[in-house]
């Protein structure tokens, strides 16, 4: 089948590469020249394991191409994808002009039967919206659908999700896009649920903000393991073996971040209110995540006492491991707190060192998580990469000014950690 994705990010990238390498031809459409001067070279503009493999196969096969006109990929295919960014705006709600200007493009562009996809995660009712830009922009006489497909996909390992995703959810209004839409899934293993746009719409939002509330709820009963003296691995554990809760999402840390969980669950309080209900459970969903980087900042000052001046090494900046990306990432927030207090803050990220460096300023970069830690009077863990959970801590302890560490994210056990002579603190633990 022919595919144009009209947004080349986290979410169109992946979708337009997975897709070409089931078997479609895909065309990755973006407006950011740059970018598609990137992917034209082989470059990869974003950080995402598997991905530039993907690429390459699917580019050197002629199944994947990449252009900055709308125009091209709609003459040229039947299914077109909008994976462009929905950022929240000051008030929370989600900014859907990104996903406007693209219909208002597509539409004008028309000629023939298209099915038009929603991929990126928008409020419910913005499926209506698009038919109408549809019809308002494009030109008499000419069918088309607007079908909802949000995405699922994690990044760290979007690759892997979208070709064996949980479930595929299809938002459709005809027979038409629905065979369609069954017929470009049909290679991918997994049950499709089809059902109308707006459940689909809110599907995603709805899950991504469930999920959110699970981190938020193990959260707060971590402030409850430390202030008793209980241990939160272990109440997640026992928690996580009803199958009816499950282990996933209740690790305790410093909260969740990144381009969708607090913008997702942004938006759907600003939807819900629109519509006229006070999501108040999601509201203190937000405030537990927030609040929590507060105490960890809290907590690095009650073991160290006076900031200012003192050597903080942090490891871990991306939001979470295996990316690159820092958007709304907890380690923004913290560092600039700990500077705020006049600490003195080097780091090491093994995937976001290029990105982080917008976001701080009188950080100093530092080459590996050895240097970040070498004369610190504290290391403080923000992200859970693997490499830092097989660092040799010995020559980590070797190298600190004073053996402390303030983990974020429990990547360590406080009696190993004891045993090798650190001063461990870590989150809902003694
Ligand atoms: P992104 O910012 O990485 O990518 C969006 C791309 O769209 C950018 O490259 C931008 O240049 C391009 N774009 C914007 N306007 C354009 C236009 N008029 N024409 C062509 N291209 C245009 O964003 P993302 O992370 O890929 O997210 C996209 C959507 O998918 C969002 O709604 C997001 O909530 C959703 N989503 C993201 C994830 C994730 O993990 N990142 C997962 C599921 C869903």
């Amino acid at each position: 089948m022919k595919v144009a994705i009209v947004g080349s990010g986290y979410v169109g990238l992946v979708t337009g590469a997975c897709l070409a390498e089931v078997g479609h031809i895909v065309i990755c459409i973006d407006n950011n020249k740059a970018k598609i001067d990137m992917l034209k070279r082989g470059e990869m503009p974003i950080y995402e394991p598997g991905l530039k493999e993907l690429i390459s196969q699917n580019v050197k096969a002629k199944r994947l191409s990449f252009t900055t006109s709308i125009k091209d990929g709609v003459d040229a295919s039947k299914v077109i994808f909008i994976a462009v960014g929905t950022p929240p705006r000051e008030d929370g709600s989600a900014d859907l002009s990104y996903v406007e200007n693209v219909s208002r493009e597509i539409a004008e562009n028309l000629t023939s039967y298209k099915v038009v996809v929603e991929k990126s995660t928008v409020p419910v009712e913005t499926g209506e919206w698009v038919k109408r830009t549809l019809n308002r922009y494009g030109k008499r006489g000419v069918k088309f659908d607007v079908v909802s497909n949000p995405e699922f996909l994690r990044e760290g390992s979007a690759v892997k999700d979208f070709l064996n995703p949980d479930r595929i959810v299809i938002g459709v209004e005809s027979k038409e896009a629905e065979k369609i839409m069954k017929e470009l899934y049909n290679p991918i293993n997994a049950p499709i649920l089809v059902t109308d746009i707006k459940s689909a719409e809110i599907i995603k939002h709805a899950s991504n903000s469930f999920l959110a509330t699970k981190i938020s709820f193990i959260n707060a009963v971590a402030e409850i393991c430390e202030k008793s003296g209980a241990d939160i691995k272990k109440v997640a554990e026992g928690m996580g073996l009803d199958q009816r809760i499950g282990p996933r999402f209740l690790n305790a840390g410093i909260g969740y971040g990144g381009s969708c969980f607090p913008k997702d669950v942004d938006a759907f309080v600003h939807i819900a209110d629109k519509l006229g209900y006070d999501f108040k459970l999601l509201k203190e969903v937000q405030n537990i995540n927030q609040h929590k980087r507060e105490m960890f900042v809290k907590k690095i000052r009650d073991t160290l006492w006076i900031l200012k001046d003192k050597n903080i090494g942090v490891w871990g900046l991306s939001f979470k491991p295996n990316t690159d990306d820092m958007r709304e990432a907890p380690s923004i927030d913290i560092i600039k707190a700990l500077q705020k207090e006049g600490a003195k803050v080097k780091v090491y990220c093994p995937g976001a060192m290029d990105k982080a460096q917008e976001h701080f300023s009188n950080v100093e970069f530092c080459n590996d998580y050895h240097e970040a830690c070498k004369n610190a009077d504290a290391l403080v863990i923000l992200t859970e990469w693997q490499q830092f959970r097989n660092a040799d801590m010995k020559k980590v302890k070797e190298l600190m000014r004073n053996p402390l560490i303030i983990d974020g994210r429990n990547i360590f056990e406080p009696e190993e950690m004891s045993e090798l002579g650190f001063d461990y603190h870590s989150i809902g633990r003694r």
